[in-house]
């Protein structure tokens, strides 16, 4: 189902401006509503500010849209399609972000649900957000002599090369 399916679905109004602000919105890429607004004026010059901030607002209302904290602690929005339940694995440096396959996670889940046991408290909901340096950074700080972790210094996610 895509963005717009989804939307109708849900019973959001899709007026002509809302269906360009729609398709406008980066794929794979956090953004702020600011910037998205002023790339949009570009090609729409009568499109308002608060058109943008209202519809995207309506978006994460519906649960297309999430708000993601940025490495540097500044919120964006990313479009998200995920199932119910997922986690994002963020690039610390350039700020990319994926929306990472949940399997190899089951037993984090259920940990976590024990632990909520333990203390006598219902499940509870968790907020997990894994940071890294994704390879394309990863490649730009190996050319530039960058030195990779010391030894001895836990790998951020144990397992990946
Ligand atoms: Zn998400
Ligand atoms: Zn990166
Ligand atoms: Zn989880």
């Amino acid at each position: 189902m895509d963005v717009l399916e989804r939307l109708r679905a849900q019973g959001v109004r899709l007026t002509g401006s809302r269906c360009r602000l729609i398709a406008g919105i980066p794929r794979d890429t956090p953004f702020r509503a600011e910037d998205l607004w002023k790339a949009l004026r570009a090609r729409d010059p009568r499109l308002g500010r608060a058109t943008v901030f209202r519809t995207l607002a309506v978006l994460q209302q519906v649960g297309v849209l999430e708000r993601v904290q940025r490495p540097d602690g500044s919120w964006c929005y990313r479009l998200c399609m995920g199932a119910a339940h997922h986690h994002h694995l963020t690039c610390a440096a350039c700020g990319r972000d994926e929306v990472v396959d949940g399997t190899p996670l089951a037993d984090l889940e259920a940990a976590l649900g024990r632990v909520a046991a333990a203390y006598g408290y219902e499940p509870a909901r968790h907020d997990i957000r894994l940071l890294g340096r994704c390879p394309t950074c990863a490649r730009a700080a190996a050319a530039c002599g960058v030195q990779p972790p010391e030894p001895g210094e836990p790998p951020l996610f144990p397992g990946r090369p």
